[in-house]
Parts: C-alpha cells; structure tokens; sequence
C-alpha cells in the first residue's frame, strides 16, 4: 500500500518535480501535498509575495497532475479582502485547503475571516505548531510559531472547519492532550525527531482517524521520508491504524476538500 505525504514543500526556485517523481515512489508514497515555499519570503511576507509562493506551488500542482495536491498559502496578518481573492484564486488553481506558518498565532483573531470562509467552502486548514513551552512564545523576532494551545482555541472558535496541526512529534503528548476535545483536529506526524511513543499515545489519545502521515520534505532538501515514514511502520499500533495514517485519512480528507 503506498502512502500519501501530506505535508511537503518545494523551494521557490524549483519549477519541477520530475527528479523527485520516482524517488517518491520508491519510497512507498504515490501522492504528496504541496504546501508553498511558506518561508520563502520571510516571516511575514506580503500579499505580493504570497501570490508569487502560490504562483510556484501551482505551477508544480499543474505540472505533475495526479501526484501532487496543493494548499494555497495565506498570511493573517494580509489585507483580509486581498487574502480572500487569493484564496479564490488559488482554487481555480485547484487548492484543497489552506496553509498558514508562523506570521500570527493561530489564536490571533486576524485569521477569522479567512476561518469564516473556509467554513463557507468546506476547505481545511493545515497550520504551523510546535510546543513553545520549550522553544519560547517567539524563537526568533517576528516567528510567531502557534503552540498546540493556539490551535485549541481556533478550533473552538470556528468547530466546522477542519484544522490540521503540523508536527505532531515536536508538539508531544503534551499537544495532543491540548486538542483532544476538539474533533475538528487532525496532526500531522511531520517533523521533529523520530521519537518513539508519540505516534502511540497519540492514537490512543486521539484515535487512528485524526492523524497523517507527513515528512515535511522541502524539495530539494529538508527532511527525508524514510525516517518520517519509518516512525510509523515501527509504531506499536495495529496495521489497521497504520493504513488510516499513512493513506486513508488523507484520502478523506482531500475529498472532503474536494465535495
Ligand atoms: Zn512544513
């Protein structure tokens, strides 16, 4: 059974994936999701960058039809009404869903008209988050990175959107525990590194059907799939979960996304 990779990246420069295409599949993923060069321009880049970020992810979403599945990446801290017609934009191009990094917590209220209208439209969310309990509220001037905590109360606030937090492993149990009330919320298992028994708490805490296999490699370089992947064919969780996680949830929901 191939896996699909939810959580990928192309550098801005790169115009084709075709080096990655059988790399990809020789190790066991058929299928990537495209999440934009989000740290391309900087913490908190602007409208117009932004659109250049989106206008190189689709390039590649229409380049490689079938392997890849793009998100179209949006800054809360934008223009509202400039980050909804780029939303419209980027689904003509066919976006899924939408991504957003570390230019606002995901508790800052600036993403509510962006939440409203993936609610609208049925689209996902798939956010930045890592434990800043032990990388401090701001790592770095102007990285906003949301805590768990931070997707806890956006998921509280806008219940019918699908919100998938990134990083499962750097966020811990501690993460998962934060958001288990909230059933609008998926992990991804991408990042960080391969640590033993997170994987199987959070299925128990969670249950199989709210994560997703990810690596968060970012082409050309970033992090690799084999470890990623081998987290979860070494986890101590039953081969029925393991498919959820690495194909059948993400297969849900794209098309939940795609209704
Ligand atoms: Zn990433």
């Amino acid at each position: 059974m191939y896996a699909i990779d939810f959580h990928t990246h192309p550098h801005l420069h790169i115009d084709d994936l075709t080096p990655w295409v059988e790399f990809t599949w020789r190790c066991g993923i058929d299928r990537i999701v495209l999440l934009g060069d989000v740290l391309g321009r900087g913490y908190d880049p602007t409208i117009g960058q932004v659109r250049q970020i989106n206008d190189n992810n689709f390039g590649l979403v229409e380049k490689h039809p079938g392997f890849c599945a793009g998100f179209c990446f949006l800054n809360a801290t934008n223009d509202p009404r400039e980050s909804l017609e780029e939303l419209d934009r980027c689904r003509t191009m066919g976006a899924v869903g939408v991504k957003m990094e570390v230019s606002a917590f995901a508790s800052d209220t600036r993403l509510d008209p962006i939440m409203r209208r993936l609610g609208e439209i049925g689209l996902p969310l798939l956010h930045h988050s890592w434990n800043t309990w032990s990388m401090g509220r701001v790592s770095a001037p102007g990285c906003n990175q949301s805590d768990s905590a931070d997707i806890a109360d956006l998921a509280g606030r806008f219940p019918r959107v699908t919100i998938i937090a990134a990083h499962l492993r750097p966020n811990g149990l501690r993460g998962v525990w934060e958001v288990r009330e909230h059933r609008n919320v998926l992990f991804d298992t991408s990042g960080g590194q391969p640590v033993t028994g997170v994987i199987e708490g959070a299925v128990r805490l969670l249950g199989a059907d709210r994560i997703l296999y990810g690596s968060d490699a970012y082409f050309p370089d970033g992090r690799d799939y084999g470890p990623q992947l081998a987290c979860i064919e070494a986890a101590r969780i039953p081969n029925r979960a393991k498919e959820k996680l690495m194909r059948f949830n993400a297969l849900r929901v794209l098309e939940e996304a795609r209704r």
